[in-house]
């Protein structure tokens, strides 16, 4: 199974200070913010019509986390990480975190790491790991 996921982050600046977004929408009728981006309508008001691309920082804050010690799958190695993460522009990703120990209420921010999944297609891996506030 191809990831869709990797598609849609997109990174800019420099490789030390790299910014990860993920494409996002927002709705024009009712401004709500939403991820992932798709064509069924807004969350909010359920329109169909100016649906629109919207890149949205990977910035926010855990809301709950668990550690998983057992995975069907070999990789992620376990133990390792899963959170919520409600994102500062409004929209709740889950995600797999960068390291263990993080609990909910921290600052934690995307990153991009080389892809060690087995899965066909997988290139890159986002994480998300501790950020400064
Ligand atoms: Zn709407």
């Amino acid at each position: 199974m191809e990831s869709t996921l990797v598609k849609e982050i997109s990174c800019e600046g420099s490789a030390d200070h790299r910014e990860v977004f993920l494409t996002g929408m927002r709705c024009s009728a009712c401004d709500r913010v939403a991820f992932p981006r798709q064509a069924y309508g807004c969350e909010q008001c359920g329109g169909t019509e100016g649906l629109e691309a919207l890149d949205i920082p990977a910035k926010g804050v855990i809301v709950a986390s668990a550690l998983v010690h057992l995975h069907v799958r070999p990789e992620p190695a376990v133990p390792f990480a899963v959170a919520s993460v409600r994102l500062d522009a409004g929209p709740m990703v889950r995600a797999i975190l960068g390291e263990l120990g993080l609990k909910p209420g921290a600052r934690v921010k995307g990153v991009i790491e080389p892809a060690t999944h087995v899965e066909k297609g997988l290139k890159a891996a986002l994480r998300f790991a501790r950020a400064e506030s």
